[in-house]
């Protein structure tokens, strides 16, 4: 039995029958990352001392009896979830120095179950991007590639599960940047409804699209993960006050009459080859599942990246306004005056990636323009969402690829930000609409590479897609395969 290698589940077998100790299991993950991260550069702060101690109390609430599944397990989280006394830079020179006062939700949930942290991972700056190259700390490499990109903005999230540096991992998801990166590294990663996870203490992108979400070995990891996450916060007006269902008993085995939707606009010339045949073979494994497959069309799919594109930067212009050297971050030295320090402050402190996106969010909202596109974008936003509930009323679940190639080479797009843009082209839509999806591995391409595919569900449906992905998972044995590093 290799530690590095088991999932949430396996793991707590052996922690609870005493074969092995949380501090044996966190000093074995340590000396892992500390061994590949080198080739990888999946974090950007370890902490194998918060690792350790956390390790000691899961021990001792192992001996008191008083485990459950998470206690004593090796977790890291996307360097965008504040950390009380930990720093948290969000991939940006601007908070090269922040140490929060306060933590996330989703991590105080998470250390109530007696998890274990071992560190804060690397992701695209303010998580914008797609291939984790925006990152003032350096690119992620792709454990199963390390020319190439591991997806983003959860590149690190992914990356560490790949190369086993992680049990499981957090990320967030405002247009795609957990089931890319799941998909090009080859785990499960999960975008929950909007609303079914608490953001409070999460550094804000669009706040109108993002969300948390896990990244896991595999599907019961998943729903372990989502039950542990989900749930109603007073702190965040924009969590939902709706009961959380037992994700894993959600876990049946069966789909047997299940309907699969194929919606004709995601498979598009232009599409991979390998990405089309790892489709092709897992809509004939759900056939013989006892799926039904219906086609479909979301006819405003072509405006969606463009549609996100505004919204997105908008809204990111305007969280980002905080970054003014004063409060926290990166203050310039030498500023003549107060407009002087804010300007040299962010100047200094923001990448380009992320000043691109701030002038296109500004000019969006300004006015004489604000009609002619953040306006227009919300109104197409709509129409996306409807696209949405139509198809929902004829099937329970959609099927598509995660991304149209599987990851691209470091450097590849850079100069291109608009090519980079278009690699989000199936997971987009699903913010806009607000609901749930997940990537689980399905395929490996001829070089070798990890094929995600996406299933959909409705809004508040992770159960139907969670059950979807596990009898998938049990038919196949793509979840087995791994990054050889
Ligand atoms: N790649 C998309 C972007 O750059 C999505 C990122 C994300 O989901 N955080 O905005």
């Amino acid at each position: 039995m290799d530690i590095l290698d088991q999932s949430i589940h396996e793991l707590h077998q052996r922690l609870k029958s005493k074969e092995i100790s949380s501090v044996e299991t966190a000093r074995a993950m340590l000396a892992r990352i500390e061994s590949v991260e080198p080739q990888i550069g999946s974090f950007i702060t370890v902490t194998p001392e918060q690792a350790l101690a956390d390790a000691e109390a899961a021990d001792r609430r192992i001996a008191a009896g008083q485990m459950d599944v998470l206690t004593g397990i090796p977790l890291a989280l996307k360097d965008i979830f504040l950390t009380e006394g930990i720093r948290t830079t969000c991939g940006s020179r601007i908070l090269d120095n922040f140490v929060p006062p306060y933590s996330a939700t989703s991590w105080e949930k998470l250390k109530e179950r007696g998890v274990v942290l071992l560190g804060k991972l690397n992701q695209d700056e303010f998580a914008m991007g797609s291939s984790n190259e925006s990152s003032a700390y350096g690119t992620v490499r792709n454990p199963w590639d390390t020319d190439r990109i591991p997806g983003g903005s959860s590149g690190g999230s992914a990356a560490a599960v790949a190369a086993r540096q992680a049990t499981a991992t957090l990320g967030t998801d405002t247009g795609g940047s957990i089931r890319q990166p799941a998909s090009h590294c080859g785990c499960v990663g999960l975008k929950p409804t909007y609303g079914r996870v608490s953001r409070y203490g999460v550094i804000a992108y669009a706040s109108s699209l993002d969300q948390v979400g896990p990244l896991t070995r595999d599907v019961t990891d998943s729903a372990i993960m989502l039950g542990a996450l989900a749930g109603h916060d007073p702190k965040d007006s924009t969590s939902v006050n709706t009961p959380v269902p037992d994700y894993s008993a959600a876990l049946t085995g069966t789909i047997k009459g299940l309907r699969i939707g194929l919606p004709r606009e995601y498979f598009i010339e232009g599409l991979d080859p390998d990405v089309h045949k790892a489709m092709d073979a897992a809509i004939e494994s759900y056939r013989r599942l006892g799926a039904e497959f219906v086609d479909i069309s979301l006819p405003h799919t072509d405006y969606a990246v463009a549609t996100y594109y505004l919204i997105a930067t908008a809204e990111a212009s305007s969280n980002l306004a905080r970054y003014d050297g004063v409060r926290f971050g990166h203050r310039a030295e030498g500023a003549a005056g107060l407009l002087d320090m804010y300007t040299k402050s962010r100047s200094e402190g923001f990448g380009a990636e992320v000043k691109r996106r701030i002038m296109l969010g500004t000019y969006a909202l300004s006015s004489g323009y604000y009609d002619a596109y953040y306006v227009k974008a919300q109104k197409v936003r709509t129409l996306i969402m409807q696209d949405f509930i139509c198809a929902f009323e004829a099937v329970d679940v959609i099927l598509t690829p995660v991304a149209p190639t599987p990851a691209f080479k470091i450097g590849e797009k850079v100069a291109d930000p608009l090519q980079m843009y278009l690699s989000d082209i199936f997971t987009i839509p699903v913010n806009l609409a607000g609901t749930c999806a997940m990537s689980i591995p399905a395929g490996i391409s001829a070089s070798g590479l990890p094929i995600g595919l996406q299933l959909i569900g409705k809004p508040f449906g992770e159960e139907t897609i969670l059950r979807a992905a596990h009898a998938f998972e049990q038919a196949t044995e793509w979840h087995t395969r791994k990054a050889v590093i």
